[in-house]
């Protein structure tokens, strides 16, 4: 049985003093666990991440990166900057960026390979909208931003990738997917992953549930055969509750 990955998605939220505090009390409660543990923090607060998370279990990620190395893109980051800071993930095509900021499934692919490229390994994120699924299309959907989204993407670079299967309406919201709605929803887009790329590789890729995950539901969604673990956003807030969630598989 594979062991699962948590990862928190800090959003805008904390700056470096907080980031300081917030890993001072996780590393003592999460050091002996056996999933991969792993947060996401804006930019401003990743060096100070890095730092505190060196020599621990915790693996520190970004948000977002650009698709280019350099050049005249105000605002961006380059996957080469992160690399550089000591950054080992990085979250790509997150639904917040979709909506907000016109991200869309060529714009992620080409974030990814950049990631890829430059030897991060990208946190891909697929959803459906509420819309979507109540008009019945929520495979359709997912299966158009894993073919898109994934399009030049080579079987050992899948290899080194993660997907998080976040429907938009669960996310901040409150309203969590059921146990079943998450693991058929990860199900699918393996069995798309499967049509690919073969069943191996897709049994291997770890698909993360995520969409208002938190220390009283992830038990039983970390439960389910499909659920490979989760991106927490809220909850990865709070030392104890990010903590909680990660022992909540073991
Ligand atoms: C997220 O930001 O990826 C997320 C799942 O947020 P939340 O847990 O707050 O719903």
């Amino acid at each position: 049985m594979k062991n699962k990955i948590i990862a928190g998605n800090w959003k805008m939220n904390k700056n470096r003093a907080e980031t300081e505090s917030f890993f001072a009390e996780l590393l003592p409660l999460v050091a002996d666990t056996r999933n991969t543990v792993i947060l996401c923090v804006p930019f401003t607060d990743l060096c100070k991440a890095v730092k505190s998370a060196q020599g621990t279990n915790i693996h520190i990620g970004a948000q977002n990166c650009h698709w280019k190395e350099s050049g005249a893109f105000t605002g961006e980051i380059a996957p080469s900057m992160l690399v550089e800071t000591g950054v080992e993930y990085v979250i790509v095509g997150h639904s917040e960026r979709r909506t907000y900021f016109g991200e869309t499934d060529a714009t992620v692919l080409a974030r990814t390979k950049a990631a890829l490229n430059a030897g991060l390994k990208p946190i891909v994120c697929i959803g459906e909208t509420l819309q979507e699924r109540q008009s019945g299309k929520t495979e359709e959907v997912l299966k158009r931003q894993v073919t898109e989204g994934f399009a030049d993407i080579s079987a050992e670079e899948l290899g080194r990738t993660v997907v998080a299967y976040e429907p938009v309406w669960a996310i901040g919201t409150g309203v969590t997917a059921t146990d079943e709605q998450a693991n058929d929803a990860i199900k699918y887009v393996r069995s798309v992953f499967a049509e690919k790329y073969g069943k191996a590789v897709a049994d291997k890729l770890f698909i993360l549930y995520g969409g208002s995950m938190n220390d009283g539901n992830a038990a039983n969604l970390l439960a389910m055969s499909d659920v490979d673990g989760g991106l927490i956003g809220g909850a990865s807030l709070v030392p104890q509750k990010f903590a909680a969630i990660v022992h909540s598989h073991r």
